[in-house]
């Protein structure tokens, strides 16, 4: 059984601080520096370019891949690390465009991370000849794929609302009408169970400095199913995704199987700061953390409902409809957050009036929530937030 006392023991938290954020930035495992002090000095400072064979970093993106399969429900061998989320978001969509090539439209929905949306316009742009972005609200995703969907490209878990789609249903309807999926996995992994291959989905990708603790630009994965690891041409053709990057061809020819969806150099000391964390992440059952994350959000979601009435529930009460997020709206929701930090509960806010907070039970607990509820409801019942310091937005929020 998972023991998430003795997980919580394993990172360093500012004494005091109730951190409802590892959905946004992970927090430091104590393992963390040394790993990568290691990496650094062991390996760069002693092997230096002998580092790639003698410390397997030329390997790397792959069989860390292989520590994240387990957590999203992914076969071995076909998810690899790097490049950031936008980059990979784009590396799918631009494969599965290829693969369905006499369909021109990527279906999305409007809490969607504008990110993914970006890249999916800046896609469309680049490529001309009639492609284009549709988006429909989260609900109506299901009905809008019909035979012109080329590929469906959606975040499993909603960013502000931390609503969750039926990763199986869309992927079952998508297929059933010839087109592919892409599922963002932002807000899933780490979050709860993933059954990437169970639910049949072609493609997903992900980042690791959320729930997965890599630390602040920590790389992204992406995942391609077996059925299509040797077909999909990758669009941003690297030489690291190559056959034979050494072989130093003129002409690129993909790599076998998921490789091929390596971009460049892979960041080695992120990558070392990664597997500390994985090192934690190893040891926990995903079943037991759904368990766990349900426990304190439904607590959550009760202790402040019972407590401030004027804070309005953001995210669907079913358990199947949510992710480990819970928002609440205010209009004041900004100071509110502001206000909430200076108390040491750090959440984050979402614009228009999205008080979100994240729930980890890797290293929250139900002293942690109760504790934030309390200072929730002292903040709403005595207005603390309604003082001008807390009104000015800083630049990330
Ligand atoms: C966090 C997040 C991103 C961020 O992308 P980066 O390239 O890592 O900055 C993209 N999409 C979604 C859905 C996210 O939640």
């Amino acid at each position: 059984m998972t023991n998430f006392a003795a997980t919580k023991a394993l990172f360093d938290l500012p004494a005091g601080m109730i951190y409802l954020d590892g959905n946004s930035l992970g927090p430091l495992p104590h393992a963390t520096a040394a790993r990568v002090a290691h990496t650094v000095t062991e390996e760069w400072g002693k092997l230096l370019i002998t580092g790639w064979n003698k410390a397997g970093w030329m390997d790397k993106p792959m069989r860390v891949g292989d520590r994240i399969a387990r957590l999203i429900g992914a076969e071995a061998g076909h998810v690899v690390m790097g490049d950031t989320l936008s980059i990979k978001v784009y590396q799918a969509l631009a494969s599965c465009l290829e693969m369905t090539p006499t369909r021109r439209v990527i279906l999305s929905d409007t809490g969607n991370f504008p990110s993914d949306l970006y890249m999916a316009e800046g896609l469309c742009r680049t490529l001309g000849d009639g492609y284009s972005l549709k988006t429909v609200a989260p609900e109506d995703v299901l009905d809008a794929i019909d035979d012109t969907i080329a590929v469906t490209m959606i975040t499993e878990v909603d960013y502000r609302t931390g609503r969750r789609h039926d990763m199986a249903d869309i992927t079952a309807r998508a297929h059933a009408h010839g087109a592919l999926t892409i599922w963002d996995l932002a807000h899933s992994a780490g979050a709860f169970e993933v059954e990437l291959a169970k639910a049949g989905a072609d493609f997903a990708v992900g980042c690791t400095y959320k729930y997965l603790n890599s630390g602040p630009g920590g790389p992204a994965f992406i995942y391609v199913s077996p059925r299509h690891a040797s077909r999909a041409v990758p669009a941003l053709s690297g030489w690291q995704g190559h056959d034979a990057p050494f072989a130093f061809d003129l002409s690129y020819r993909p790599a076998t199987g998921a490789e091929r969806l390596r971009v460049g150099t892979p960041p080695i000391l992120q990558l070392a700061a990664l597997e500390a964390s994985l090192d934690i992440w190893d040891t926990v059952d995903m079943a037991e953390l759904r368990t766990a994350s349900l426990r304190l959000t439904d607590r959550y979601i009760k202790g402040v409902e019972a407590a401030c009435p004027s804070l309005t529930l953001a995210t669907p009460r079913e358990h199947a409809l949510r992710g480990s997020q819970v928002s609440f709206r205010h209009p004041e929701g900004y100071a509110i957050m502001q206000a909430m930090i200076a108390r040491g509960v750090i959440g984050d806010f979402r614009a228009p009036d999205i008080i979100r907070c994240g729930f980890t039970p890797l290293f929250i607990d139900e002293t942690d929530v109760d504790r934030a509820v309390e200072i929730i409801a002292d903040i709403m019942q005595n207005s603390l937030w309604d003082r001008a310091e807390y009104k000015t937005r800083a630049k990330v929020t």
